[in-house]
Order: structure tokens, then C-alpha cells, then sequence
């Protein structure tokens, strides 16, 4: 709802205090709903800004690295009491800058739950190795050591979760950081940040800088004091990232985007493929990174799937996700729609034909947002450009296969790796597709979305560049590994000469 009122003006977080930028530019935080509103005012930060941010992360860093983990873990402990606390306000707050729905946002706040709760878990143990030495009196271990400043910079889709998925490793395993949140979605990282302050971590030890990308984002990537750079967003922004980190050999984290696909086997459970099909396709108005922009129908189903899908495509609710009866929300803003409706011609001039949607939204209400309606397209060709390329919106692609392998086929044949899926119920089927599909994510009749914080996250191919998200897999991101002997013996033993005999 507009308010009366003047938006709130934020500021940059810095050595433990809320600081104005060094410029006077800003950045409207606006509800895609509803363009009129304003969320908040948020600073355009340049590289001033980015540059007293690492250094108070660099500061903090001699202090915090030594702080037991965990005793670092009370302050994740208590942080994550707080979001639980918070959760529901929070949520509406993401809604209204980001526009996927409430049920989505308080799980959206909920998986930054989980993660704070999962990380300060491992405060107590970031178990190491002990393994025999070859030679006499000597003792051997690899134990993990913090890796130094980590610059992490974020995507708008899940603004709260997938900066924590970032923060809450990093600290546990006693990194300082300074992060760039998405231009489009301050709040909730600002919300995230507030709560981290609040259970009392030191000044210092993670510093938010908000802004653009080639003003703000690029700068961490440049600085020679970050150790290690974790990246969230496009393929084609991860590959500046990459290019922007090797010449200073930054150990360098890319999750990007993602082509995702359910298989529907002719044995599968249609009314279970089907649901997911909806929820996968346009749950977050397709605009995840796993979201299934494709669906592969084997020909003996593919008529009755095909309609059955776009009949409950048809009754979807678009509108502003705060109304608890909207199904689906708008697109994060006008760029983005923008190139939904030009994916939307490309497909029809591809000749895959469009069975329902191809509009853009703006009748009534829906005229101050970034609407747009829910949009299949069938008898898809697995090359068309619509099959191949991340649209990030409302648009599901179906394409029908004859056999087994050609389902393999089509599902790999993308530059993309993230998360895919099969409805069979054929066990023998379902085992030789977790095996042979080239994601890093396999789901079994599950839909392509729905990751855990506790398993490692990530793809293969464009999508990443073999570092894992989440799960045990963070600590080996956010920490180094340290092998260390201690030798006993008092005289001088040489490895791989004095044992050989
Ligand atoms: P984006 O690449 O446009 O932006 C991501 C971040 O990079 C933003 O904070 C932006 O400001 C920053 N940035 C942009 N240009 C930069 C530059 N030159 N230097 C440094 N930083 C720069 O992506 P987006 O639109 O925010 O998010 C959508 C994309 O993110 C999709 O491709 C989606 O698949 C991907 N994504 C991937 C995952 C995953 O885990 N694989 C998760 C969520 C989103």
C-alpha cells in the first residue's frame, strides 16, 4: 500500500556503524507490484566506500579469526532466534521489494533460518583430520583456517536467503566480510544484517555496502586485500567476476543460471508431475535459479499432460503477493519483463506454439506493476532458443521425447547444469537418471526447486564452477586447509627417504 509517509533512507554498514556513503546518489527501492511505492532509499556506493569497508574487514579480521568458533556460533545462535522471531515481518518486507508471495517470502526468511541455525551447529565442530605419519614419533593433522576478507556480492531472487547461504559459513569459519546486496532488493539484506548486529557481532566483522554492480560490486573484486569472492547471479555477470578475480588469484565462487527440466515418464504420477510443473515453472514468477523453464513429455502422455497443464496454468492468480490470494507475483522490474515478452516473440517466430499467456499484465490494479501472465509454450523443439536460454520469468517450455534417452538427451543438451528432475516409477529409470543427468541437483519425482540448506547446492557446466553452496560443502569455500606435523623425534627425519629401507 502507498504511504503517506516519506520511504526510510538506509545507510552502508561499516566497522559496526551505520554510515552515509561518500556520494550523494541513490537507489530507489521500489515494490514491483506497485511501482508508486517506495520500500526504502538506499546509497549508490562507490568505491570509496568499498575500499573503508575492507579495510575494517581487514581490521577485524586479526580479532575475530581467533575468536573460538564456538563462541562464534552464539552470536549465529542468536541471531537465528531472532529471525524466527521476526520472520513473519520480514517476510512482508521482501514481499514488497521483491514481489513473490508471503508463503514464499517466510520461506524464503525461513531458509536463512535454517542456515544460521545449520552453521552455528558447526561451530562446535569443523571437524578436521588425524592421520597416521609415515615416520616415527611424529604426528600428523589438517585442521581448517580461516580464509581472510570475503567479498560476496548477491542476486535480488532470494534476498535474504542466499546471503546468508554466504554470511553464516563465512563467519563460522572466522572470515570478515564485505557484501554487495542486489540493487533491487536492499531490505532484506539490510534486515538479515540488523539482526547479525543485534546478537552481537563485532564491528568490523561484516560490513554491507549497498549499490550498483560495475560501481559497488566491482570494486571487492579489484581490492588486493579480499581473499576469496563469492558471486550469486547471471553467467554472464559471472564471467566478469571470474576475469575481475584471476589476476590476483582470488579464490572465486560462481553460482549462475540455469535451464532447469522435470521429465514426465508415461508411467509417472500425471497428477503429481503436473502440480510441479506448475509450482516448479512459475512459483517466484519463474524467477529462480532451478525454476523448470522446460518440461520433457513422453509422447504416450504428452496430449493429456499438455492439457491438463495449461488448464491449471489457466487459473493461476496474478497479483500483488501480499493478497493471500495470489498465486503468482510480478517480475522484479521492467528489464526483466521486458525480456519475458521478448522471449515470448522469439518463441513464436521459433514456431513452438503458445497454448496460453504471451501477455504482459496491466489492466486495473496490475497497471503499476511488472506483470505478466503465466505462459506455456508446446511442441517445443529441445533447440529452440526458448529450450536453451535462461528466461528468468513466467514461460515454460514443453517439449515431447519418445524414449528414455532421448529425455537424457534433451535435458543435457544446454550449456547449463543446475537442478533437474524425472516422474517415473520405474525404479531402474529413476536410478539411471540421477546418474546420467548433468546437474548438480537431481530431483526423483520432486519438482526442480525445493533445496535444503543441510546438502551441498550448486551446478555444473555455465551454472558453476565446482564450488558447492550450503551443506558441509561451504566450509571447504569459506576456509582453508592447513596440514600441519609435529615432530617428536629430536633428529632430523626425512619423508619418503629416511623410511625407506
Ligand atoms: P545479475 O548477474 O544481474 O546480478 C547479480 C549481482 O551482481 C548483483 O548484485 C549485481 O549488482 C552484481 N553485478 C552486476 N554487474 C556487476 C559487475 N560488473 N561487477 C560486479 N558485480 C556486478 O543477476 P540478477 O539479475 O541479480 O539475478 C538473476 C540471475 O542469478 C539469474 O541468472 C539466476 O539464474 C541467477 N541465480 C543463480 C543462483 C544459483 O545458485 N545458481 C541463485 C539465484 C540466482
Amino acid at each position: 500500500m502507498p504511504t503517506a509517509v516519506a520511504p526510510k533512507t538506509f545507510k552502508n554498514y561499516i566497522d559496526g556503524e551505520w554510515v552515509e556513503p561518500r556520494g550523494t546518489r541513490t537507489i530507489e527501492d521500489r515494490n514491483p507490484a506497485n511501482r508508486d511505492e517506495i520500500v526504502g532509499i538506499f546509497p549508490a556506493s562507490d568505491k570509496t566506500d568499498i575500499a573503508n569497508a575492507v579495510e575494517a574487514a581487514k581490521q577485524a579480521f586479526g580479532k575475530w579469526r581467533l575468536t573460538p568458533a564456538p563462541k562464534r556460533a552464539e552470536i549465529l545462535f542468536r541471531a537465528a532466534e531472532l529471525l524466527v522471531e521476526r520472520k513473519e515481518d520480514y517476510a512482508r518486507d521482501m514481499t514488497r521489494e521483491m514481489g513473490k508471495v508471503l508463503a514464499e517470502t517466510r520461506g524464503d526468511v525461513q531458509e536463512a533460518i535454517d542456515m544460521t541455525y545449520l552453521m552455528a551447529g558447526e561451530g562446535r565442530r569443523q571437524f578436521g583430520h588425524i592421520a597416521p605419519s609415515e615416520l616415527p614419533d611424529k604426528f600428523a593433522m589438517a585442521v581448517r583456517a580461516p580464509a581472510g576478507v570475503a567479498g560476496m556480492i548477491t542476486p535480488w531472487n532470494f534476498p535474504m536467503a542466499i546471503p546468508s547461504w554466504k554470511i553464516m559459513p563465512a563467519l563460522i569459519c572466522g572470515n570478515t566480510i564485505v557484501l554487495k546486496p542486489a540493487e533491487d532488493t536492499p531490505l532484506s539484506t539490510y534486515n538479515l544484517v540488523q539482526v547479525l548486529e543485534e546478537s552481537g557481532l563485532p564491528g568490523g566483522v561484516l560490513n554491507v555496502v549497498f549499490g550498483d554492480g560495475p560501481d559497488a560490486g566491482a570494486p571487492i573484486l579489484d581490492s588486493p586485500d579480499v581473499t576469496l569472492v563469492s558471486f550469486t547471479g547471471s553467467t554472464e555477470v559471472g564471467r566478469i567476476v571470474s576475469k575481475a578475480c584471476a589476476p590476483t588469484f582470488k579464490k572465486c565462487h560462481l553460482e549462475m543460471g540455469g535451464k532447469n527440466i522435470i521429465i514426465v515418464m508415461d508411467d509417472a504420477n500425471l497428477d503429481l508431475a503436473i502440480d510441479s510443473a506448475v509450482w516448479g515453472g512459475f512459483g517466484t514468477t519463474g524467477q529462480r535459479c532451478t525454476a523448470a523453464s522446460r518440461v520433457a513429455v513422453h509422447k504416450k502422455v504428452y496430449r493429456e499432460f499438455v492439457e491438463r497443464f495449461v488448464e491449471k496454468v489457466k487459473k493461476l492468480r496474478v497479483g500483488d503477493g501480499l493478497d493471500p490470494k495470489t498465486d503468482m507475483g510480478p517480475c522484479i522490474n521492467e528489464q526483466q519483463l521486458n525480456t519475458v515478452m521478448k522471449y515470448v516473440e522469439i518463441g513464436k517466430n521459433e514456431g513452438a506454439k503458445l497454448a496460453t499467456g504471451g501477455h504482459r499484465l496491466d489492466a486495473g490494479a496490475l497497471a503499476k506493476g511488472w506483470f505478466h501472465e503465466p505462459t506455456v509454450f508446446t511442441d517445443c523443439n529441445a533447440k529452440m532458443r526458448i529450450c536453451q536460454e535462461e528466461i528468468f520469468g513466467p514461460v515454460v517450455a514443453v517439449i515431447p521425447f519418445d524414449s528414455f534417452d532421448e529425455a537424457i538427451e534433451i535435458a543435457n543438451g544446454v550449456q547449463y547444469g543446475l537442478s533437474a528432475s524425472i516422474y517415473t516409477r520405474n525404479v531402474n529409470n529413476a536410478f539411471r537418471a540421477q546418474r546420467d543427468l548433468e546437474t548438480g541437483i537431481v530431483y526423483v519425482n520432486a519438482p526442480t526447486i525445493g533445496a535444503e540448506t543441510h546438502l551441498p547446492f550448486g551446478g555444473t557446466k555455465n551454472t558453476g564452477n565446482g564450488h558447492r553452496e550450503a551443506g558441509l560443502a561451504a566450509l571447504d569455500f569459506y576456509s582453508e586447509w592447513k596440514t600441519v606435523y609435529f615432530d617428536y623425534s629430536d633428529r632430523l627425519q626425512r619423508a619418503q627417504i629416511d623410511n625407506v629401507e
